[in-house]
């Protein structure tokens, strides 16, 4: 941190700290890095009272590139350290920043905990099925049949859907959206920011070095409504005039979140 700031009226340039940002160049995290620091003035907050905690992995660097405070803590253990500091300083805005491995492999547990305590924690999940720090091994969140070099012969597991996981843990709000989408991404940062309790956002976040273009499908305005959907539990989502969403469950018999279809949902409001 820089500077610590009590005045109001702040823009986006006074929470970009002076660090050097260190991805790779068309990394999607840089998207996401300008979304939050374009988004957070519209909050009210003083900086000394936000605060970015993450883990282990390329998203992880986040907390560097934030001029507000934060900790770039160990290997998944981010939603854990980000519980203490909610519960026990209930005044400020803590984010967690977290990807598909630090997230759902090694900080497995302490995601699920989290989400099923609903601590007041915003959780920004950045998944690009794929180990990006460590040069590029299959994650959790790999498509079956990934070739990788820790799969040479294709993945053999069949992947999380990182919101079926949160819901599964009765998380109390889920949305997941596209990292080159702006001005969804900040709606879903608003609508995450306002909700009391955790939330977790999931991210698809292009890899251009180690999974480049492993969500391209998603750009394709057809496909939009399967990856941007807000859900507060046991709420039915409206979204756009006249489309509906709700949790369904899915042919494995998991959950996911789609287009209303009153013969697969599993929780929506009866109102
Ligand atoms: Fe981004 Fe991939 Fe480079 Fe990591 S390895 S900084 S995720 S482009
Ligand atoms: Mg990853």
């Amino acid at each position: 941190m820089t500077t610590v700031d009590l005045e109001l009226g702040l823009k986006p340039k006074d929470f970009k700290s002076d660090q050097e940002v260190r991805w790779c160049p068309g990394c999607g995290d840089y998207v996401v890095l300008n979304a939050m620091q374009s988004f957070l003035p519209s909050l009210g907050l003083k900086r000394e009272n936000i605060v970015f905690i993450s883990g282990i992995g390329c998203s992880s660097r986040f907390p560097y590139y934030m001029n507000t405070y934060g900790m770039h803590s160990i290997h998944g253990r981010a939603p854990a350290i980000a519980t203490g500091l909610a519960v026990t300083r209930p005044d400020l805005s803590v984010w967690v920043v977290t990807g598909d491995g630090d997230a759902l492999s090694i900080g497995g547990n302490h995601l699920i905990h989290a989400l099923r305590r609903n601590v007041n924690l915003k959780i920004l999940l950045f998944n690009n099925r794929i180990y990006g720090l460590t040069k590029g091994q299959y994650s959790p969140t790999s498509e079956t049949g990934k070739l990788t070099k820790s799969t040479p012969m294709g993945s053999l597991d069949h992947p999380f859907n990182p919101l079926s996981l949160a819901i599964g843990a009765e998380a109390t709000f889920v949305a997941r959206t596209l990292d080159n989408d702006r001005a969804q991404l900040t709606s879903i940062l608003t609508a995450a920011a306002q909700h009391r309790g955790s939330a977790l956002v999931e991210i698809y976040q292009n890899c251009p070095i180690f999974n480049d273009g492993a969500f391209d499908v998603l750009k394709e305005p057809g496909e939009k409504e399967q990856r941007l959907i807000p859900v507060e539990h046991g709420q039915p989502i409206r979204f756009g005039p006249d489309r509906e969403h709700a949790v369904l469950r899915n042919d494995r018999g998991g959950l996911e979140i789609g287009p209303y279809d009153e013969n697969r949902v599993v929780v929506h409001d009866a109102t």
